[in-house]
């Protein structure tokens, strides 16, 4: 039975998309890309075009670097902290659970601000009223995977340095990239696989930071230029694979366009729906991620159960807040948003 793949990451992967990185990956003349050294030509001509094209897409200054690194954006949490606006203050605002992770870890090194919180209302909404006096880094969150908000307004960013964890949005939308210090985001949603994680660098913010150890240090990874240890090669072809099939859309300003649509005809329904009420404030929702409950449980048991015969998988909420969450990442197609709504219109109970 054909699956309609709704998970939140790793995510669903079009058949186009497979289809390049099994050919990139193929043997040529005996040898696959992944068995060669990645000092050699092909593999610095891969990052270095994978690079390219991020900035290309994001139309990036020159004063970026782009880097590929391992860890995920959980180690990036971590690193901040470490090398980021080290002498000035480190300022957050948690919009949830992957907002908290990023506090914990500053908040191991440093005195670390959180400016404004939702939540005591579950995460239900983004904070606009905070302050901040445009010292240091200020952290957020872009969009809440696990909740389903998402920064629509980032007039901030004209006060200072802000770092944006963009794990879950990243290149699904067109907006100022120019305008923050630091972005960064694991590949495994809008961008291939998990395993890379692409960063995104002011070289402003660079310092000199001896007592960091080196693979916790930016600075390092530059002068290295992503290579300071093997680096992650297999969710670089895909990330390479996944950029040039967003340029085939249009690039960001199509694919937001689309993206817009998918999520409108969802929210359109959990609206209209007497079985279901979202969980986010309408204005503060997210364009990727759609977190909603279905008002009677008794219900809940059929409905799954109607779902799994219909082909549909990865729509369980987040372990920590249950409910459903429909994930709608880049490469989802509108028809499989569509099929989902027909399933839901068509549920007897
Ligand atoms: N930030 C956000 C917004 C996320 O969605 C996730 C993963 N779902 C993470 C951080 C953690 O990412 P990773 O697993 O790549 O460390």
């Amino acid at each position: 039975m054909k699956q309609y793949n709704f998970y939140a990451g790793p995510s669903i992967l079009n058949d186009e998309v497979i289809k390049s990185a099994l050919a990139a990956i193929d043997k040529k003349d005996g040898l696959s890309l992944l068995e060669l050294s990645h000092r050699g030509p092909e593999i610095q001509n891969l990052f270095q075009e994978t690079k390219d094209l991020v900035k290309e897409l994001m139309q990036l200054e020159d004063r970026y670097e782009v880097l590929f690194l391992h860890g995920g954006a959980r180690l990036q949490n971590c690193m901040i902290p470490y090398n980021i606006c080290t002498k000035e203050s480190a300022n957050y605002i948690d919009t949830g659970i992957w907002a908290k992770n990023s506090i914990e870890e500053s908040g191991i090194i440093r005195e670390t601000k959180i400016l404004s919180s939702s939540a005591k209302d579950n995460y239900s909404y983004i904070p606009k009223d905070f302050e901040w006096d445009g010292n240091g880094y200020l952290h957020i969150t872009s969009n809440n995977t696990v909740h389903g908000s998402q920064f629509h307004d980032f007039s901030f960013c004209k006060k200072g340095k802000v770092v944006a964890d963009m794990s879950s949005d990243l290149l699904s939308r067109d907006i100022n990239f120019n305008d923050f210090g630091m972005i960064y985001a694991g590949l495994q949603k809008n961008l291939g696989t998990a395993g890379g994680t692409l960063v995104i660098l002011d070289k402003s913010l660079l310092e000199d930071l001896p007592q960091v150890p080196s693979m916790l240090n930016y600075k390092q990874h530059v002068k290295a230029d992503s290579m300071l240890n093997t680096p992650p090669v297999f969710a670089v072809i895909m990330c390479n694979i996944a950029l040039k099939w967003i340029a085939k859309q249009g690039g960001l300003a199509a694919l937001e366009a689309i993206n817009k649509t998918k999520s409108d005809i969802l929210y359109n329904e959990i609206d209209n729906n007497p079985l279901l009420s979202g969980f986010v404030k309408t204005e503060d929702r997210s364009l990727m991620n759609a977190t909603f409950a279905i008002n009677d449980l008794s219900f809940k048991n059929n409905f799954d159960t109607y779902l799994e015969e219909k082909g549909i998988v990865g729509i369980d909420g987040h372990r920590s807040k249950g409910g459903y969450r429909v994930s709608m990442y880049n490469m989802l197609p509108l028809s499989h948003v569509e099929y989902f709504v027909d399933c839901i219109q068509n549920f007897k109970g």
